[in-house]
């Protein structure tokens, strides 16, 4: 069996002047997807511990959701880059690539990293995309930001709104070292999408409610394709996908999730 990194005891934030283009870089992902062995140990070395360390972690976290069934390339890439332990508090970080959802405060979690690669991968397939990629994507509970981090490295431009205040500063701040120019944060109600970024090649919602809000619909571009949570007769989640086609909308029903609800206004 192999040795556990040491963990957490190392993963300090880098200071400023080491850190800078860290794993995420602030570049965009628009080629074609490399395979997963080429993503091992590329663009993850780093002269510190810290890298090290954690980019093992992940790489193993990365490791385990393609045994999963998590197959599409570039989904994994973006998994391996963004470095989870960073967007959770300090008491948690020996968990953050453990695939479990965790508390991120405000009574809120950040997603298993299995429902957050899914998801993606789902929004990828849309066939609508014809596999040209995803444009503009409209995410509706940014949480700590992580998502949204991840969604940054497969899509041309995220909109990612948040309803808790909170939470909304606190991504900003867990972001802000990252320097991803194309995630734009905004504060409001989900509910009602986000207009300004419209039409959205995708949607995609980390909250469930009793029924998909009009307005996501609505926003949603013809080919695009939304991945939410939604719940169902008996009580519980799926996930549902609506893919909005020239003849109409689409739905299918998926696996059962468990996400917290979807609440209109903002606090
Ligand atoms: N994607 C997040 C997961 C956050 S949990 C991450 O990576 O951390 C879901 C979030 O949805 C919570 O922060 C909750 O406050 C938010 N939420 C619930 N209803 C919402 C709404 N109507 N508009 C915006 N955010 C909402």
């Amino acid at each position: 069996m192999k040795k556990r990194p040491s963990f957490p005891a190392q993963l300090e934030a880098p200071k400023p002047n080491t850190a800078p283009k860290t794993l995420l870089g602030a570049t965009r992902i628009v080629t074609t997807p490399k395979p997963l062995t080429k993503v091992v140990g590329s663009g993850l070395q780093s002269p510190s511990g810290v890298g090290l360390d954690s980019s093992t972690v992940r790489l193993r976290m990365v490791q385990k959701l393609a045994e999963q069934g998590i197959d599409d390339e570039l989904v994994l890439q973006a998994m391996s880059r963004v470095e989870r332990h960073r967007f959770v508090d300090t008491a948690l970080v020996n968990q953050a690539y453990e695939d479990t959802s965790l508390p991120i405060g405000l009574g809120q979690t950040i997603s298993k990293p299995n429902v957050v690669a899914r998801m993606i991968a789902l929004l990828r397939e849309a066939p609508g995309l014809q596999g040209g990629g995803l444009g503009r994507v409209l995410e509706i509970g940014t949480g700590c930001g992580y998502q949204a981090a991840v969604l940054a490295q497969v899509a041309k431009e995220v909109y990612s709104i948040e309803r808790l205040r909170g939470l909304h500063d606190k991504a900003r701040d867990n972001l802000r070292p990252l320097r991803l120019p194309n995630v734009h944060l905004i504060f409001g109600d989900g509910m009602l999408g986000y207009a300004s970024g419209a039409p959205y090649s995708a949607i995609i919602s980390a909250a469930g409610g009793e029924a998909m809000p009009q307005a996501w619909i609505d926003q949603l571009a013809v080919g695009g394709r939304i991945v939410a949570p939604l719940q169902t007769a008996n009580g519980q989640q799926a996930l549902i996908v609506v893919d909005k086609t020239a003849q109409g909308l689409q739905q299918q029903l998926l696996e059962a999730v468990h996400f917290v609800p979807l609440k209109s206004g903002i606090d």
